[in-house]
């Protein structure tokens, strides 16, 4: 039978060896747990093995979990959609939010950062492949984004998230994740450190393009609830 345990071991292996894997002096891979639509029991169990960074998509949702875990001090990142009369409950709950793709969101989550709180960690969402159905800005509106964030200092902006499409031809999707390393590695700034990119699926692929954090549900916890 295979463990939790093992599920886990298999994992960091799998990301240990695929960082290995590329040009020297590329900057670490961080695992973030996706956890939605998982048990609280599961998460606790992950963290027992040592998994500190957790993301969720719903808030209800995470809300309880982050508060019935709050003893062990986990990292908890929102990776859904946000809307923008959700963005108070956001800037309580989370440390780091991937999913900034509007400056409504930007403005609403720097003024809602509670004092006390360091500067929330943000990604800005891009849309590489052009979805209509996905949230993400288009990538040549990046730079004047982030011209634009200057002005809220409760935000800690810290790279770029994507999530494109899944693509059957492991070329395509190589070409689309590259695409993305090319747009983070143009923006140079202090703290801009992050590139969210690679699910269960296409976690080894994005990693040889440069991804360094990699959002990974199923592959981990099996199929969500
Ligand atoms: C659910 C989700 C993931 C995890 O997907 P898996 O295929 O289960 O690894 C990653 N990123 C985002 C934005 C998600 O919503």
């Amino acid at each position: 039978m295979v463990t939790a345990s093992d599920r886990y071991q298999r994992l960091c292996q799998r990301i240990d060896a695929a960082t290995a894997n590329r040009a020297p002096g590329r900057a670490k891979v961080t695992l973030l747990a996706v956890s939605k639509r998982q048990p609280i029991e599961k998460i606790r169990q992950f963290a027992g093995y040592g998994q500190r960074c957790f993301g969720e998509n719903y808030l209800q949702e995470a809300e309880a979990k982050i508060a019935a875990l709050a003893p062990l001090a986990l990292e908890w990142h929102f990776v859904g959609r946000l809307q923008s009369n959700k963005t108070r409950q956001a800037a309580v709950l989370f440390d780091w939010i991937h999913s900034v793709d509007r400056m409504k969101i930007a403005q609403r989550l720097n003024d809602q950062r509670p004092e006390d709180a360091a500067p929330l960690n943000i990604c800005i969402e891009v849309n590489i492949s052009a979805e209509r159905s996905k949230g993400g800005i288009a990538p040549d509106e990046v730079p004047g984004f982030i011209d634009m964030l200057n002005d809220y200092p409760r935000l800690k902006l810290r790279g770029l998230m994507a999530l494109p499409a899944p693509e059957t031809d492991t070329e395509q999707q190589r070409q689309t994740f590259r695409q993305l390393f090319d747009l983070f590695s143009s923006v140079e700034r202090p703290d801009f450190d992050t590139l969210s990119l690679g699910t269960s699926g296409d976690f080894e692929t994005a990693i040889a393009a440069g991804a360094t954090m990699v959002r990974i549900g199923t592959a981990l916890f099996g199929p969500r609830g």
